[in-house]
């Protein structure tokens, strides 16, 4: 028996919230220049066009179109977690000390300690040490298993070099999963449910063509993790690709893979965007998690665990999708789907009805009211970067036409607005 999916509905992305904003009311603007000292290009995109703000190395505030993208990336993990069963749950970040003593891992370089009254804390980077405890007091009998929990939460990691924006951050969300097994062949059959929920997570976000599910090193308890590696130069993981054999390994196990084939494939550097890990039993046993099987003999609880940076996951999709001064988010995850552009400000009533129509088409609208020069509306909105935009000048609206142009594509045509919904689909 294997975790069954127990939240079929589907709440919509905000990224397909039916409603028309207007970017006169965010508490939003661009900048001309990026910030000093920020090569890769999500720090320096994601910063210039208003969705981050950079409090210090590797910490970031969410402006408003930045929370509606990583609100985004969240639905789509939480629709996949849900369809393998995962029940969402939200743990603390800060932990005593006690339960990383637990399982040995007190001294960790990345962990950022503390005190809370007069005792030891820590805040979490990771939660072995949190949801072990907690399900051993939920679950009472082998017939509650298998189980698997998982949040959406932020994480703290003392990173030696926090950089690249988003990619490597001091505090950072993360989703994280954990499931718990009477066997290992259990276990085994859930990791791989889970590996194609994370397929889809990718796809959806719009990496799937550039994220490869890549062997690992697997630590004490299984021979290889896999991770989800999408390529960009500002990854901080080789990997290598075997495109005769559709493989991809880690450069840290690539020893073992067979000398007479490493020649025939391409190395890349790539981010982890996900990585899944059979744990076995060390973590279930340093806090005595055992349960008694059919017969009455206590087990061992075996334990699969799966993380996917979900600020990372928005960090690399502005890396990838962006050129130096436009991003093209994919619609899932765009914050609005279309922009709609008045060129000044007598085309702002056609606007409103543009923007209205792409509304009652199922669409959200960002609606640039401002009273800004058009070539200044224009260059903001290469860098706000919605994949559909609506552009409305004083020549065309004169012939009753808006132009409208897929930016994933390219396509630009110039239409009435009663045919302006038609020409998104
Ligand atoms: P890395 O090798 O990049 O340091 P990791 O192997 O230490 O990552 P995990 O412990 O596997 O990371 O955490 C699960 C996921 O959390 C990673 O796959 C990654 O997407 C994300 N993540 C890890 N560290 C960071 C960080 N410092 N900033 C943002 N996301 C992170
Ligand atoms: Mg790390
Ligand atoms: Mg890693
Ligand atoms: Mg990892």
């Amino acid at each position: 028996d294997t975790v069954r999916p127990h939240h079929a509905k589907r709440t919509p992305l905000m990224a397909h919230l039916p409603d028309v904003t207007r970017q006169s009311t965010l508490a939003h603007r661009t900048r001309r220049e990026p910030p000093a000292g920020e090569p890769s290009r999500n720090a320096r995109l994601l910063e210039r066009a208003g969705y981050v703000g950079k409090l210090m190395a590797g910490v970031y505030s969410y402006l408003p179109l930045g929370l509606r993208v990583l609100r985004n990336v969240e639905g789509i993990i939480r629709e996949e977690m849900n369809s393998v069963g995962g029940q969402e749950v939200l743990m603390p970040a800060l932990h005593p000390l006690a339960n990383w003593e637990t399982t040995g891992r007190q001294d960790m370089d990345i962990l950022f300690r503390t005190k809370s009254g007069s005792a030891d804390a820590v805040l979490g980077p990771t939660h072995e040490e949190v949801v072990t405890p907690l399900l051993a007091t939920q679950v009472a009998s082998y017939k509650d298993l298998p189980a698997s929990v998982f949040q959406i939460q932020n994480k703290f990691r003392n990173e030696a070099r926090p950089k690249s924006g988003l990619l490597r951050g001091r505090e950072f969300g993360m989703k994280d999963m954990y499931s718990f097994h009477l066997s290992e062949a259990d276990l085994e059959e859930y990791y791989e449910r889970v590996a194609e929920a994370y397929r889809c997570v990718f796809e959806r976000c719009g990496l799937g063509a550039v994220t490869h599910y890549t062997y690992a090193s697997g630590g004490a308890f299984s021979e290889f993790s896999h991770e989800f590696q999408a390529v960009t130069p500002y990854g901080e993981d080789t990997i290598y690709l075997d495109h005769g054999k559709g493989i991809a390994l880690n450069k840290e196990i690539i020893d073992r893979y067979p000398a007479d084939e490493i020649a025939a494939m391409e190395q890349v550097t790539a981010i982890e965007v996900g990585n899944i890990f059979k744990l076995g039993t060390r973590f279930a046993d340093a806090f005595g998690f055992r349960l008694p099987d059919a017969s009455g003999v206590p087990q061992s609880i075996h334990m699969g665990c799966y993380g996917i940076g979900t600020t990372r996951l928005v960090g690399a999709i502005a890396e990838i999708l962006s050129t130096d001064d436009a991003m093209v988010w994919p619609e899932n995850v765009a914050p609005y789907h279309c922009h709609v552009v008045p060129m000044d400000a007598g085309r702002l009533e056609l606007a409103e009805s543009a923007a209205q129509a792409l509304a009652a088409a199922g669409h959200s609208v960002l609606l640039d009211d401002r009273a800004v020069r058009a070539g200044a509306k224009l260059a903001d909105a290469d860098l706000i970067g919605l994949p559909h935009r609506v552009v409305i000048g004083a020549r065309t609206a004169a012939e009753g036409l808006v132009e409208y142009t897929n930016r994933v594509s390219g396509r630009t045509v110039k239409v009435p607005v009663a045919e302006l919904a038609a020409a998104t689909a």
